[in-house]
C-alpha cells in the first residue's frame, strides 16, 4: 500500500513524469497545474506498465490519473483496440471518452470509439471496422459486441475499470469477469472503486497481478468544500419550499434530485411554470437529448436539471453550485454522489436536503458516513424574500442607469412632471409598482404563506398516533428494508426472484438491476420484501414477455433472477403460492422485525 506524495510543500508538476510529451501539451492546454493526488500516485506505476487498485472517492481526478499514462503507452501505428475502459454508466463512458480526446488531442491519427447501449450498433461497427486505439464503453455493450465477435479484445494492452463498486451495485459484475476473460493474460489493468466490497475484491484477486494499491482519503476533502443543509419537510409543499429557496439562494447552476423518472418531468416543468430554465434528465430521454441538456446547462442557456440519480451521476459541470435533494436518497453512497456534483474543480457548493420525519433516520446516516454534520435550515422568511426581490430591483435600476441611453424617457418624465406638478419621486414610485406588478416585491400571503414552525411537532404526534406510521418506524429500526409503501397497490403483481439477504442483496440492487436491465421506470418498481434466499417483488401486472424472459437473466450479487410470478393466474402450482392475501400477513408485516419474516418466510415453504 502506498500513499500519494505530499505534494503540499513542494509540488509536482506534470512534467517530472516521462507522459508523452503530446499528452503532456494537451494537460497545459486544458489548464491543469499540478497532477492531483491519486494522479501523483498513479502516473508512475501505470506508465511503468504495473497493475493498479485506486481507491478513491469522485472528484479526484481519477480519470487522467489513468488516461494520461495510458494514452502516453498507446501506439497509434496500430489501429486496434489498445485500451478498453469499462464505465458502469453511458454518461461516464461519454465524459470519460470526452476527457481522453481531450487529453489525445496532440496524439496524431488518434482514435476512441464510445460504445454504449441505445446508440445505433451501425455507427459503432462502422467506426470499429474503421480502426480505434481505445474503446469506453458499459459491460452490457462490450459483451453484445464480444457476443457478436464486432469486438475483439486480443489485442488489448491495458484494461480500466472505472467505479467498479458502482458496476457491482448496477448488477454488471459478471459482466465484468466475462469481458476480463476475453482479454490476453498479459494486459495490464487498473481497477478503480471508491469501496472494496468483497465481489471487488475477489476480481482483483483474481485479475490483478501483483497490484500497486493507492488509497486517497479524499472523502472529507471533497465534502468539506460543500457547505451541507437540510429542511425538515413539514407544514409547506415540497415545491414551494423549494421555489423559495430557489428565490434566495445565490446559484449558478443547481442539479435537483428526485427518485424517479417522472418527477423529472414533472418538476422541471413546474419550475418552468415558475419562472426558471429548467430541463430533465432521466433514462427515458434519448441519449442526444440528454446531451444537449446537459450541454445547455454548461453553456448557461438552463440553470437547473432535475434528474435521477443513474443520469445525474458523474455529470461534470463546474458551474453547478447547489445540489438541491428534492428525495432523500436510498443511501449514503448516492448522497456523495450527488453532492460531488458541486464543489467541483476547487470551488465550493451547497447541498440541500429535504427530510421527511420518518427520513431523520438515513439523514443521521449520511452525517456519520460524510464525517460532517447537516445543518438544520429553516424556509426563508416573507421578509428575506422581500429583501431578496428589492435587492435584485434595486440592482436593476443601477443597471439600467450605467446600460442604457436613457435621454428620451428622461424628457418624457420631466414632461410629465412639468405638466402634473408633482414630485420626481412620486412618478418614480408608480413606475416601480407598474414593473413589478406581475412579480410583487413584497409577496402577498398566498404566495408566499407564513412558515408553519410548528409543524415538525404535530407531525411527529400524528405519526405516533398513525399505526401505519408507527410501523414504518419500527422496519426503519429493524434489518434492510423494502422501499415505502403499504398495502400493494392495484396493477400490481408479485414476482418471486431468487436472490435474498443471504447473497448480500439489498433493494438497491435489485432496483437497480431491474430498473436497467428490463427498463422499468423505478417508479413502477413497488415493494420488495427480502427473505433469506429470494425475494419478493412488485411489478407492474402486465409485463410484456421478452422483458420478463431477460429478467430471468439477468443477475445480481451473483444469481440470476430468474423472475417467476409469485401469485394469480400465471403463479406456479404447487406449494408455492404464497398467501399475501391472507389477513395474518398484512398484521405480520406490520409487526416488529423478525417475526414478520419468519411469519411469512413458513408460510412460503413448499
Ligand atoms: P473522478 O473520476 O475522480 O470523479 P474526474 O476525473 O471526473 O474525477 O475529475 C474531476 C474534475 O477535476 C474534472 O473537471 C477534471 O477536469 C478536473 N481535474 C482533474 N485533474 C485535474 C488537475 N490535475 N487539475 C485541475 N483539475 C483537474
Ligand atoms: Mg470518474
Amino acid at each position: 500500500m502506498s500513499s500519494p506524495p505530499d505534494t503540499s510543500d513542494n509540488p509536482v508538476r506534470f512534467a517530472d513524469f516521462d507522459l508523452a510529451p503530446a499528452v503532456l501539451k494537451a494537460v497545459d492546454e486544458v489548464g491543469y497545474e499540478t497532477p492531483s493526488p491519486i494522479q501523483a500516485a498513479t502516473l508512475p506505476p501505470l506508465l511503468a506498465g504495473r497493475d493498479l487498485l485506486g481507491m478513491a472517492q469522485t472528484g479526484t481526478g481519477k480519470t487522467a490519473a489513468f488516461a494520461l499514462p495510458l494514452l502516453s503507452r498507446l501506439d497509434l501505428s496500430r489501429a486496434e483496440p489498445q485500451l478498453l475502459v469499462l464505465t458502469p454508466t453511458r454518461e461516464l463512458a461519454i465524459q470519460v471518452a470526452e476527457a481522453m480526446q481531450r487529453y489525445a488531442r496532440h496524439l496524431p491519427g488518434f482514435h476512441i470509439l464510445p460504445v454504449y447501449g441505445g446508440q445505433g450498433m451501425d455507427v459503432q461497427l462502422r467506426q470499429l471496422r474503421r480502426g480505434v486505439h481505445v474503446v469506453v464503453g458499459t459491460p452490457g455493450r462490450v459483451q453484445d459486441h464480444l457476443r457478436r465477435k464486432t469486438l475483439k479484445l486480443d489485442t488489448l494492452s491495458a484494461l480500466v475499470l472505472d467505479e467498479a463498486d458502482e458496476m457491482l451495485r448496477m448488477g454488471f459484475i459478471d459482466d465484468v469477469e466475462q469481458i476480463l476473460e476475453h482479454t490476453p493474460p498479459e494486459r495490464q489493468i487498473a481497477l478503480f472503486s471508491a469501496t472494496m466490497p468483497e465481489p471487488i475484491r475477489r476480481v482483483t484477486q483474481k485479475y490483478l497481478r501483483d497490484p500497486v494499491e493507492i488509497r486517497i482519503q479524499a472523502k472529507t476533502k471533497t465534502v468539506t468544500a460543500i457547505t451541507q443543509r437540510y429542511w425538515q419537510v413539514s407544514g409547506t409543499h415540497k415545491l414551494d419550499a423549494l421555489t423559495r429557496i430557489l428565490e434566495v439562494e445565490d446559484f449558478d447552476g443547481i442539479i435537483i434530485f428526485v427518485r424517479t423518472k417522472t418527477a423529472t418531468v414533472e418538476l422541471a416543468e413546474k419550475l418552468e411554470a415558475r419562472g426558471y430554465s429548467a430541463a430533465p434528465l432521466n433514462g427515458d430521454i434519448t441519449q442526444q437529448m440528454r446531451e444537449k441538456t446537459v450541454e445547455r446547462l454548461k453553456s448557461g442557456v438552463i440553470d437547473i436539471i432535475v434528474g435521477t440519480d443513474v443520469v445525474a451521476r458523474g455529470l461534470d459541470v463546474p458551474r453547478i453550485s447547489h445540489v438541491i435533494n428534492y428525495d432523500i436518497p436510498y443511501d449514503t453512497e448516492a448522497y456523495i454522489h450527488r453532492i460531488g456534483r458541486t464543489g467541483r474543480a476547487g470551488r465550493t457548493g451547497d447541498a440541500i436536503l429535504f427530510v421527511a420525519p420518518r427520513e431523520t433516520r438515513m439523514l443521521r446516516a449520511i452525517e456519520k458516513a460524510t464525517g460532517q454534520p447537516i445543518t438544520p435550515m429553516q424556509l426563508p422568511s416573507r421578509e428575506a424574500i422581500t429583501g431578496k426581490r428589492v435587492g435584485q430591483f434595486k440592482q436593476l435600476i443601477t443597471d439600467t442607469l450605467e446600460g442604457q441611453d436613457l435621454g428620451y424617457y428622461e424628457e418624457l418624465i420631466e414632461g410629465y412632471q412639468a405638466e402634473h406638478n408633482i414630485g420626481l419621486a412620486e412618478i418614480a414610485a408608480a413606475l416601480a409598482y407598474l414593473v413589478q406588478r406581475e412579480r410583487p416585491l413584497k409577496p402577498s400571503v398566498d404566495e408566499v404563506p407564513e412558515v408553519a414552525t410548528r409543524a415538525p411537532a404535530r407531525e411527529r404526534e400524528d405519526a405516533r398516533r398513525d399505526p401505519r406510521q408507527r410501523a414504518r418506524r419500527d422496519e426503519d429500526r429493524g434489518e434492510p428494508r423494502g422501499r415505502e409503501g403499504g398495502a400493494p397497490e392495484a396493477g400490481m403483481m408479485r414476482y418471486r426472484i431468487e436472490v435474498g439477504r443471504s447473497h448480500g442483496a439489498e433493494p438497491k440492487h435489485i432496483v437497480g438491476a431491474i430498473a436497467n436491465e428490463a427498463g422499468i421506470e423505478s417508479r413502477y418498481i413497488g415493494r420488495i420484501r427480502l427473505f433469506d434466499d429470494f425475494s419478493v417483488i412488485e411489478l407492474p401486472e402486465g409485463m410484456p414477455k421478452h422483458v420478463f424472459q431477460h429478467l430471468k437473466n439477468v443477475w445480481v450479487c451473483g444469481r440470476k433472477l430468474n423472475i417467476t410470478p409469485d401469485q394469480g393466474p400465471a403463479g406456479k402450482p404447487g406449494g408455492k403460492k404464497p398467501g399475501f392475501k391472507k389477513p395474518g400477513f398484512k398484521k405480520a408485516e406490520g409487526g416488529k422485525g423478525k417475526r414478520k419474516d419468519n411469519a411469512a418466510g413458513r408460510s412460503r415453504k413448499p
